[in-house]
């Protein structure tokens, strides 16, 4: 039987697959996500490989761009094994309509890799995204498998065996307290020890409850359902103005040395939208194509709302494209707009920020309006502290040129020189610093 899709429904959207929900074999203190076992007590948490095949069917045919992502995450979604994956690659083929490109990504911490696995990766042309926080100290601090060591020894050597086998990776790495005052450290870190090219940072923002935060405190000994209810936050969490000061450390390494080399999410979202473009969600308008489908078929509005009020339904009774396109969901996208608070549309950043994601807008505004983000006051500092050096990338963009050109502006203002000495020198010209050098072997490159 052939689908209808949906009128308003969109033409690509992202899924965030949950193979072995939220087991993992780590214990990371900070991870909301691993009380989601308690959604489904019981179960074995393995996808059942009718269902493997049940989303790939829906996901490949309801995609309406040549290019669809397959996303697997967790929980650890490698203890799956490998056979698994084996399959949902042969399910890609029975399904694949023509001229469809797929894409494959998984989120792991890394524990699990060894030869096979980054062989199988390389030939399947994964993009693998590591969970690390830094160089060993801080990443043990919290990253910690279930006795309660550091996982830092077991990540490093995954990535070894990715780096063996040529298998493209990005790192993830949570923003926290025990990392938010070294910004330029760590990024050094994953550019100079780990040779990453792509690098995301997330906040933790852990809310809790008068009720939850003694027990959130004590590291989660027990699991209380997670959910984005509370004003409080734990000590793990990152500090508002302490993530904006992270993000400016981390931009002023790479503003100087890096444009066009590394890429760091959300200097590229942030470019993004001071050309008017929005390629994040958190960052956008709206939301909503953005969900996470458990290991039952259930699907969920976002990754971040794996909540009962937020269950859309299950790809067994109804196709996902269906759910994606219900009004629930579509509501659930545009409440990010329609519930912004005064403050923010006043805010002269909003174009950048949107109120960034709905769960962590849990603070009051100064005149008491409910509904800002906890991570406001952070932004506000990291969005105007770029304000100019985006601005020119941008215009270097508009003009078709590389925004990597703005490392020579930095150059030669870092060295108290007038910028204007230096228009039209060409590239084989005596550097107009007077150090005797080419200009592009002086000023006219990147450092
Ligand atoms: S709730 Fe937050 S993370 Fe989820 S889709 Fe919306 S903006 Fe993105
Ligand atoms: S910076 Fe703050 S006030 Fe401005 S849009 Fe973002 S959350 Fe709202």
């Amino acid at each position: 039987m052939s689908l209808t899709i949906p009128t308003n429904a969109p033409p690509a959207y992202h899924l965030l697959v949950k193979p072995t929900g939220a087991v993992c074999n780590l214990d990371c203190k900070y991870c909301f996500f691993l009380s989601k076992e308690a959604l489904y007590p019981g179960s074995r948490f393995r996808m059942a490989d009718d269902l493997l095949e049940i989303y790939i069917r829906q996901l490949l045919e309801s995609h309406r761009t040549p290019e669809v992502t397959i996303a697997w995450q967790g929980g650890e979604p490698t203890l799956m094994g490998l056979d698994f994956f084996r399959r949902s690659i042969e399910y890609v083929e029975q399904y694949k309509k023509p001229g469809q490109r797929v894409v494959y990504t998984i989120q792991t911490n890394g524990t699990k890799i060894d030869d096979e696995w980054a062989a199988f990766f390389k030939a399947y042309d994964f993009l693998v995204g590591l969970s690390v926080d830094g160089p060993r100290e801080m990443h043990d601090t919290y990253r910690v498998n279930k006795g309660g060591e550091g996982s830092f020894d077991q990540v490093m050597r995954g990535w070894e065996y990715l780096k063996k086998y040529g298998v493209e990776y990005n790192i993830l790495c949570t923003v926290h307290a025990a990392n938010q005052d070294h910004g330029a450290e760590v990024y050094r870190f994953f550019r100079d020890e780990l040779k990453t090219q792509f690098i995301q940072f997330i906040p933790i923002v852990e809310r809790a409850t008068e009720e939850t935060l003694p027990l959130a405190l004590e590291g989660w000994r027990e699991r209380p359902l997670y959910q984005q209810t509370g004003d409080l936050v734990t000590n793990r969490s990152v500090g508002s103005e302490a993530y904006g000061r992270f993000l400016i450390d981390v931009f002023e390494e790479w503003v100087r040395r890096d444009v066009g080399e590394v890429y760091v999410q959300i200097f590229d979202v942030t470019l993004g939208s001071w050309v008017g473009q929005h390629n994040l969600c958190i960052f956008a308008p709206t939301c909503g194509n953005a969900l996470a489908l458990e290991h039952t078929g259930d699907l969920y509005a976002c990754d971040h709302y794996v909540e009962p009020d937020y269950l859309l339904g299950n790809i067994r009774d109804t196709h996902m494209i269906e759910l994606i396109a219900s009004d629930k969901q579509r509501q659930f996208g545009r409440d990010k707009a329609e519930t912004l608070p005064q403050y923010c549309l006043e805010c002269d950043v909003r174009f950048a920020c949107h109120g960034g994601c709905p769960r962590n807008r849990f603070i009051h505004t100064p005149d008491g309006e409910p509904g800002l983000n906890y991570l406001c006051a952070g932004y506000k500092l990291f969005f105007h502290h770029v304000e100019r050096p985006m601005r020119i990338m941008a215009n270097l963009l508009r003009a078709n040129q590389a925004p990597a050109e703005i490392m020579k502006l930095y150059a030669v203002e870092d060295d108290g020189l007038d910028i204007k000495q230096f228009a039209n020198v060409g590239r084989n010209d005596p550097c107009p610093c007077g150090s005797g050098k080419k200009f592009k072997h002086c000023h006219g490159r990147a450092r």
